[in-house]
This record gives C-alpha cells, structure tokens and sequence, in this order.
C-alpha cells in the first residue's frame, strides 16, 4: 500500500541522483551522525517495501540489557550506494549480522550499520541481526517499561531506517518476566505463560514511521471497554482507591466521542487494528499518538475528585488531540521533521471543533486568545524567532523544532487559513489530503496546492509569509486629517529592516467623544482606511483578536486606555486589549509606572476568570522585570495589600490558590513575609483551605530566596512534613539553589556539569529558578557564562524541551547591564555556535536586550 512518490517528490530527488551518478556522494554528509537529509532523500528513493520482524527479551529489574532480535526486509531500486541502516549503540551492542543469510562483518560509522554494495541484491534483501538494545528510549523502570521514540530515536534501541518517510510493517515479538503485561501498535496474536516468563506476539502492523512504533510492557492492569460496536483498551499503574472508578467511564466516552467525530469529518473510518492506550506515571509529555497504543501521562486523564471545570475541559482536549493525530500524523505523515507542525497544528485545530461543543459555559474565543497570542509572541517579538517551518538537515537536530511557534502561532495561521478558505472548503481539502496520501507522507506545500484547487483562489503568499517566514509586523495607526473627517490607517513595519508584507486584515474601531467606527482595513494599503467625523480618542488596530502583528498604541490611545481599559464590556475584546497593551510595555511604549498603576486596578475589578488569570502573570511580569528596584520598594506594600485582600475574599479554592501563588510570588516586605510564615505555620489558607504538599514546598522556598531569617530552621521543619519518597529527593536536591553560603550555592551549581546530576530535568529547571531569583540576580550573574558553555552539551544528552528551559531558566531573573554584556559576548565569541542554540540563547535574552534599552 505504500504510496509512490508524487511529482514533487520525484523533481526533487532528481537532481541529487544526478550528482551522485557522476561524483561520488558527499560521504561525509551521507554518513554523518543522525540522519542527515542527503541520506533520507537517497534512501526514500531507493529502500522500499520494508518490513521489521522484531523480538525483545525483556528482564527483570531496570539493569540486566534487553536483547533483541531483527529481521529487516526491504527491497532496492539501485545498490549504488552502501545501505544505511541506522543504530545509536555501541558497535559491541551487535552481536551477529547476516545478510542475504551471509555472515559479515559490518562497518559500523557515526551509528550506522553500512552493508556494501556487494552483498546487496537488486531486489529483495534480507538482513538479521541479534543486538543488545541501547536503553537511552526504553524509559526502563524497576517493573515496567516504554518506548519514546520521537522524532528519532527508534534506532537507540534497534536497527532501523529512522526517518519518517520509510514507513513501515512491524511484527513484535516481546518475552518478559511473569506477571507484566504489553501493550503495542497492534492486537495480540498469542499470549504464552509459562511459571517464569510471558511471551506475547503481535500481529503485523499497518505501514507506520519509526517514530510511531511503540510498545510499553510491565506491571500495567488492563481495562477493556466497549462502546457501540468499538473495543477499547486502557493499561494503568494506579493503585490509590476510587481514580479508575471515578475516571474510566469518562475517559472510555471521550475517546469514543472523538473517534466518532473524526470518522464523521475526514470521512474515513478508523483506519488502524485496534484501539488502546496506556497510562503512565510521570510520562514526559501530556501523550503520544502511536497508533493503537496512545500513550498519555496518568496525572492528565486520572483526575482528583469534584475536578475543576479546566482540568475536565483540558482532559478532554488532550484526548482529542492525540485521537485527531490518528488520521493528521498517523495515517498521513510528514515527510520530514521540518513539517512537524503540520500534525500538531491539525491536532490543535480538531480538538478545538471536537471538545467546544461540551463546554458551552467557556469562552472559547477568549482562551484561543491567552493561551495562544501572548507565548507565540513572546517568541516572535524577539531576535531568535523562526518560522514555522525551519530547516532541517539532519533528523538529530529535530528537537529543536518544537516550541512556541509551531504549538502557538501555527494554530493563529491556521485560524486565518480556515477564514481565507472557508470552513466547508478547508474540510473538503483536508478529506482530498487526507485520502490521497493515506499510508505515506506529505509536506505543507502538498496541502496548500489541493487547497488551491477546491477554493480557487491563491494562497502561495500568504502561506509564504505566514509560514516560511520568521517574525511580525510592527503596526502603527497613521492619522490624517482630510475635509470629510480623520482618516486612519496602519503602517507596516518590517523588524528585520527588510520590507516585508504580512497578508491580513484588521478589524479596527476608532472611539471618539461621541462615536465608535469600525471597519475591515487591510495594513499598509492607502486605499483601506477608517473613517471618522471626529478627532479620535483611541485607535484599536483589531478587535477581532484574529489579526497577528506588535500592534503600537499611540499616545492618545494609551491615555484613554489606562483610564477606559474595564469599561470595554466583551471579555474577548479586553483580552486583546490587555495582550497588546502588555507589548507595548515590552516596547517601551507604555511607560512601567503606568502599565503597572493600570493592571492594579484591572486586577482588582476583573471578574473574567481567565482573564484574572492572564492579568496575574502579566502583573508578576511587570512588578519583577519591568519597575526598577526603588519604584518596585515603594509599591509593594499596597500591592501585597490588593492580592493579600483578594486572598481573604474569594471562597473557590481553585481561585483562592491562584491569588495566593500571586501572593507569594510578589511579597517583599517583612509585614508580607509574616504574613507568609503563619500561612506556613498553620498549612492553611484563610477560610481554611488546605495548602498540598508542593505548594507549601514552594512557599518555604520561596520565603528562603527571599531572604526570610533563619531559613534553615524552615527547611529542616518543611522537611520533615513531605510524605512520599519521590517528593523528598526533589526537596532536597532544590534546597541548595536558596541557600545564603555561597560555597553551597557553588558547589549545586559545579554539580549540574556532571549529566548525572542533570536527569531530572524539572528538578534541575525548578532550582535554577531559585539560583536566578530577580532578588537575588546579582550574586547568580556568574553562572550565566558557565551555563551559556554547557548548553551544547544539555543539548545532546537532555530532552528535546531542556536546552530552552535551561537557558530561559537561567536567564529570566535578569535585568542587568552586565548579564546582558555575558549574553552578548559569548554570541560574539562563538561565531560558529549551532543556529538553533544561539536562537533559543536569543529568545530567552529578549528581555535583557529590552529593559537595558529603555
Ligand atoms: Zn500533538
């Protein structure tokens, strides 16, 4: 079933075939650790038909090696060049190699397996191998274990062609210790149990990419459920009483829900075996969409009990998320990393049709706005943006794809994509997509041009400016005064210095002492304009919240905002407001004193929970990293009164907790500080609330960075509070990072170059919070450069989210000259660092870079 390649694909491989067939290949590229494009392109278009016969033999305990077998069948267009098969192992981890039944010794370069020419037939080939896997994605725990195997790491634990396009059969076999129990991509075959061990055969996969293959096998309790005709499976690790009770159902519907949905939108039924998931403790990301086996983190789907309305509501776009990925990333793949964004953005886009609907109560508009304008710009506005699609020449570098471009302005674009297309026209191109590239691959452009086709109108710029080009308009009103009244329009400005024009329309307003005017303008064009009779007393650029752009208020604008801002009526439009006000801060054109004496009384009157929610982050923003030291000295008081006199209010625990943690992150004086030890003291909060565990673990270290006397006798008390083992070992490996002696500061600090130290990447993230605390920045300003010179290597033993945590976590407490002048001297020494590093070393500078500048 695996689709040939299309037109594109072929006029692209051309070239390279034709370079190849009168130079030799560039060897070093082709073999190059990773997965280099020059290799995948040649690969594509030679490897075919591949199918993997796989067998682990699984031990007890996390220590013993897991050994496998393979057999990898594949046929060759040309035997021009050494196959490639790829396997991050030591060469000593290959314990015999036949091929075409032939034992050979292999070359064994930058973890590739390289078979020459010579033992390779034209068509069919056979190659076995027994091998000891490498543990690096096996995530092996003491009685359970799971694979991890995106974007590229399918060849650390067996040989394989890891690239997203060589999709694949796989037939699994897996031995394990008595009592464990697996789960993989598709149905069991057999299940044999013997008193020491079970041996479970899988039956043959659908073709997937490696990334997808999946199994997770251990000490798991199965859950079977049928709903309408369609079977379900769930694996899970919990124990305490009443969460599956309480949950399953639930979680059993919501899928089933989903499943319908999108059988019903794309018009093709579930096209995989079966259906499963499995549920694990601490998984790294909210969950992963193998076909037949969704992988998610226990804590998203097993909710406490009464759970809030977000946690039911994000519960439910989690699951439709990783089903939606069913069809957009399982069935139809990118074909290279690059194109990531594709499924994540469709994931995106579907859940949000799917889950709205049973939430009738949320504004979803206005969650859309925070949860996705506010992080995309953050990014964007600064020197170390990228598009959406950035290049990518080797599968290794993958990692760094990911982040707040793809996973928020990409959902932005694509609401402009459905706006620009036409919802019922967007659905009839996703179908033709989806239909015509089932089982292969597929980049953007692919989409693009059968959306041109069913809606008949260009959108090659658009999508070249949107996503393939990095960065945002800076949009400024022009007024103009003309005999039929003022005339506004937007200038365009392109950050980079270059000219560049971003293809939107604005829905702008122009409030005057008597009127309100609005109307569609399109930025830059001198033929589109508002008009009013009046002189205007505020220009909002768009108050749809769809358009996209640093949107500069001018002077009069800003005056009627800071004292209008409440009385806009529509939570949606105050959200916009309240965005694009924030980025005039980090511009530099609304003065701190003023954004900061506006947010107080928005603060104190919003009822809008979401919006309490954004204004309280955006408050702790300006209180910490925009006001100096004095003007933040001479305002806390009154600060810490306004949010202390909301604690005491609210009654909703969920909001109650929300004020405090505003609370005990902005408390400075020593009356606040009291204040904090007796909520310490009694673990309670006004009405009697019930601090948890973590939260009283960050207040006692957060009181301790700040300075609180005598913090030991807090710590060693706090101490012996935690319940739970886990909770403990993350205590104590924190505490360091607030302690007042230097030498134990340093010595955390030195600890964190040995990667042992570094394996709990959220621990190690949580304590450079600390080290870094604004309060404390001066004396952290040292470690800037050392941990600047460790980033590579963070990179290449971390998770793909680590280097950017690292860096941002190391930077954010920040403000000073000097820190800014560590930043910018070691760009400028490391002329030749990776791109992609030196990116997220200047996203996560941007504010450094700002606040010196005002
Ligand atoms: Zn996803």
């Amino acid at each position: 079933m695996k689709k040939p390649p299309s037109a594109l694909t072929l006029l692209k491989i051309i070239p390279f075939l034709l370079v190849i067939s009168c130079h030799p290949v560039d060897e070093e590229k082709y073999f190059e650790e990773g997965v280099s494009k020059l290799l995948a392109t040649y690969r594509y278009a030679t490897v075919k038909d591949v199918t993997y016969k796989l067998s682990f033999i699984i031990p007890e305990g996390k220590e013993a090696p897991v050994t496998g077998e393979a057999v990898i069948d594949f046929s060759l267009t040309s035997k021009r060049e050494p196959v490639v098969i790829d396997f991050r192992v030591p060469k000593e981890y290959i314990h015999s190699l036949l091929v075409n039944g032939k034992a050979i010794d292999p070359s064994f370069i930058n973890g590739h397996i390289v078979v020459a020419e010579k033992f390779l037939t034209k068509k069919f080939n056979r190659i076995e191998l027994s091998f000891r896997a490498g543990d690096l994605s096996l995530n092996r725990n003491e009685d359970f274990l799971y694979t991890l195997f995106v974007p590229d790491r399918a060849s650390t634990a067996f040989p394989c062609f890891d690239q997203p396009d060589i999709k694949a059969r796989f037939s699994l076999t897996l031995e394990m210790p008595s009592g464990y129990r697996a789960m993989s991509n598709s149905p069991a075959l057999t299940t044999d149990t013997t008193d020491s061990k079970v041996i479970v055969r899988f039956s043959e996969t659908k073709p997937i990419s490696t990334y997808l293959f999946a199994f997770a096998a251990g000490k798991f309790e199965l859950v079977t459920k049928e709903i309408d005709g369609v079977t379900m499976e769930m694996l899970h690790r919990e124990t305490r009483p009443g969460y599956i009770a309480n949950n399953a159902d639930e979680i059993f519907k919501l899928h089933y829900n989903s499943l319908k949905w999108l059988e019903d939108y794309t018009q093709i039924p579930y096209p995989f075996d079966k259906f499963g998931f499995v549920l694990i403790p601490s998984f790294q990301y909210s969950g992963m969409e193998h076909p037949g086996s969704i992988y998610y983190r226990a804590s998203s789907l097993l909710l406490d009990e009464s759970p809030t309305l977000n946690e039911r509501l994000s519960r439910a776009s989690l699951i439709a998320h990783e089903t939606s990925h069913i069809w957009f990333g399982d069935l139809v793949t990118m074909k290279w990393f690059d194109d990531v964004w594709l499924k994540e953005v469709f994931a995106g886009y579907m859940s949000d049709k799917i889950v709205s609907p049973d939430f009738p109560g949320v504004n979803h508009e206005l969650r859309f706005l925070l949860s996705r304008y506010p992080a995309a710009y953050a990014v964007d506005r600064t020197r170390g943006t990228n598009p959406i699609i950035q290049d990518l020449d080797n599968m290794k570098d993958a990692g760094s794809l990911y982040g707040a471009i793809i996973y928020n302005k990409a959902p932005v674009v694509m609401r402009q994509l459905e706006k620009l297309a036409g919802e019922a026209d967007l659905r009839n191109g996703l179908q033709i997509y989806l239909k015509k590239y089932s089982w292969g691959n597929a980049r953007w452009d692919d989409l693009i041009s059968i959306l041109e086709e069913v809606t008949r109108k260009p959108l090659g710029e658009w999508s070249r400016m949107w996503v393939r080009e990095a960065g945002m308009p800076v949009l400024k009103p022009v007024v103009t005064r003309q005999q039929e009244g003022f005339k506004v329009t937007f200038s365009e400005d392109d950050p980079a210095g270059t000219i560049r024009h971003w293809p939107q329309t604005l829905k702008a307003m122009v409030i005057t002492r008597t009127d309100t005017v609005t109307a569609e303008v399109t930025p830059a064009d001198n033929k589109s304009f508002i008009l009013s009779e009046e002189e205007p007393l505020c220009i909002i650029p768009d108050i749809s919240g769809k358009a996209y752009g640093t949107f500069i208020f001018d002077s009069i604008t800003t005056r009627h905002l800071t004292s209008n801002i409440n009385e806009f009526t529509d939570p949606v439009l105050r959200g916009v407001l309240w965005v694009n006000m924030y980025e005039n801060l980090v511009n530099g054109t609304i003065a701190p004193v003023i954004f900061y004496s506006t947010i107080f009384t928005a603060l104190e009157s919003e009822n809008d929970l979401q919006l309490q929610n954004y204004l309280a982050g955006i408050f702790s923003s300006a209180f910490w990293d925009f006001l100096s030291d004095s003007e933040r000295d001479s305002i806390a008081p009154e600060a810490e009164k306004m949010v202390w006199h909301k604690v005491l209010q609210i009654s909703d625990p969920s909001v109650q907790r929300t004020w405090f943690s505003l609370y005990r992150n902005i408390t400075v004086t020593d009356d606040g500080m009291t204040n904090l030890r007796k909520i310490w003291e009694s673990t309670l909060l006004p009405g009697g609330l019930k601090l948890s565990e973590d939260e009283l673990c960050t207040l006692t270290l957060t009181m301790a960075v700040k300075g609180y006397s005598n913090p030991e006798k807090i710590i060693a008390e706090q101490r012996g509070r935690i319940t739970g083992n886990d909770r403990l070992l993350r205590f104590d490996f924190v505490v360091p990072s607030v302690s007042s002696d230097q030498t134990v500061r340093d010595a955390f600090f030195s600890s964190l170059s040995d990667p042992v130290n570094r394996e709990h990447e959220p621990w190690v993230i949580e304590a450079l919070g600390y080290l870094h605390h604004p309060m404390v920045a001066k004396r952290s300003e040292k470690y800037i450069l050392p941990s600047l010179e460790m980033l590579e290597e963070i990179k290449s033993t971390g998770d793909i989210f680590f280097p950017g945590s690292w860096v941002t976590a190391t930077l954010a407490g920040h403000h000073s000259t000097e820190a800014r002048t560590t930043v910018e001297e070691f760009l400028d020494d490391h002329p030749d660092y990776p791109p992609d590093l030196r990116l997220k070393i200047l996203q996560a500078a941007d504010h450094l870079v700002r606040t010196n500048e005002h």
